[in-house]
């Protein structure tokens, strides 16, 4: 096929992939009082809410800045704001959060939180502390279910709901640095525990992808959270089409959840692969943007037992990824009631760790935090559902 060819197809898929989103719209961002949540609007999007109250550009960089630096919920905490005009903004707007429904701390002191949303849906989110420093990756969804459906997956077994909206995305950080009081305090010290993001809850995020723009958009905001993009790293399970958008409008580190090298046992693992094969998954990694030593895409591989884990999947995976600047997370499978699998044995995990690591490449082995109540990213499930 020509590259114009190959690009218009790309194109007509994209359009289809959001139509489809489309159909999974979350609830509107009106309150049962008539009131609208400001939270997960673009600033574009703020100042056109905020010129209902004729307020010059300077306020709506005031609110923005309270929102999102300072995490403030409550307009009377916005001290650069007169009082009339505090009460005019609280009397049209809110500043919301998702609700905690539950929190649940891992004896590995990873800490699961259940969001309920306002529509009763409910989600999860996984604060993961880093061992050593004192720092820590929070683990976002995106999605209330997810539409695909991977073997191995937990997640994979609900069917989806909705997407999640932006407010529900950026929501689900700001509730977690509310939890550990992780604002700038007054005395301007800045926020440490909460460092990195990883999109790898439910869902898949290129399924959802302007929520999640949107979202991402907002935290990497110089003015308002301001993580770097460096500091954001998106899983999907391969839609392909979406990775070209990814890469030139986000720029966040990609991880591609591989887990296998052969199509057969890839269509069977991760469905999508019927869609879009390890060749064309495998072309988009190597087109996207700023893949360079320093940002090295992440393969992730779930290590099933005596399914993917031979030294042959491990010297097939070397010469698919060859060339690529490129890390492999060796992920044992985490076992679920009532899945098929069993994790790789500590032997066959070393040898195939081995092989990848002779190619040149990283292959970190990653034992899922927060096992023991069912939190490992990829794995979160709504226990209210259940
Ligand atoms: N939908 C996206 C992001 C969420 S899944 C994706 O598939 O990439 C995040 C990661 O957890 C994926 O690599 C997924 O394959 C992995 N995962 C899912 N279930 C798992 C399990 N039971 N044990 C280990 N890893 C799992
Ligand atoms: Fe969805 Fe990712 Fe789970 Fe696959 S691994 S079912 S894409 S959440």
């Amino acid at each position: 096929m020509s590259v114009g060819a190959d690009l218009a197809l790309r194109e007509d898929e994209r359009a289809r992939i959001l139509a489809k989103a489309a159909l999974f719209s979350p609830p509107s961002a009106e309150l049962a009082d008539g009131r609208r949540d400001l939270i997960g609007l673009s600033r574009e999007d703020l100042a056109a809410a905020l010129t209902e109250l004729d307020l010059p550009a300077f306020r709506v960089k005031q609110v923005w800045h309270w929102i999102y630096h300072q995490g403030v919920r409550d307009f009377s905490r916005m001290s650069s704001i007169a009082r009339p005009l505090q009460e005019r903004l609280a009397e049209r707007f809110v500043i919301a959060r998702p609700e905690v429904a539950r929190r649940h701390k891992s004896n590995d002191d990873s800490e699961k939180f259940l969001f309920r949303l306002r529509d009763a849906a409910s989600v999860e989110t996984v604060y993961i502390p880093d061992p050593v420093e004192d720092r820590g990756a929070v683990c976002l969804s995106s999605q209330v279910g997810c539409t695909l459906s991977c073997r191995f997956c937990h997640t994979g077994t609900q069917r989806l709901e909705r997407n999640l909206s932006a407010a529900e995305i950026v929501g689900q950080f700001m509730a977690l640095r509310d939890a550990y009081g992780e604002w700038p305090s007054p005395k301007g010290e800045t926020p440490r525990l909460l460092s990195t993001i990883v999109l790898m809850g439910m869902g898949e995020p290129l399924y959802n992808y302007e929520n999640v723009a949107r979202a991402m958009t907002i935290i990497m905001d110089n003015e308002g959270i301001a993580l770097s993009r460096r500091r954001i790293t998106l899983s999907t399970s391969g839609v392909v089409p979406m990775m070209d958008r990814a890469g030139a409008e986000l720029g966040v580190n990609l991880a591609v959840s591989l887990h296998a090298v052969r199509d057969d046992l890839r269509d069977e693992l991760v469905p999508l692969n019927r869609k879009y094969p390890i060749a064309e998954l495998i072309a988009a990694c190597r087109r996207y943007p700023g893949a360079s030593n320093a940002r090295r895409i992440t393969f992730e591989y779930v290590m099933l037992r005596g399914v993917n884990d031979s030294e042959a999947d491990a010297r097939e995976l070397v010469r698919l990824i060859a060339g690529l600047p490129a890390k492999v997370n060796l992920i044992p499978f985490n076992p679920w009631p009532g899945s098929a699998f069993a994790p790789s044995t500590p032997v066959a995990i070393r040898r195939f760790a081995e092989i990848v690591m002779d190619a040149g490449y990283a292959a970190p082995v990653r034992t899922p935090r927060g096992r023991d109540i069912l939190a490992a990213c990829g794995q979160l499930r709504t226990e209210a559902a259940d």
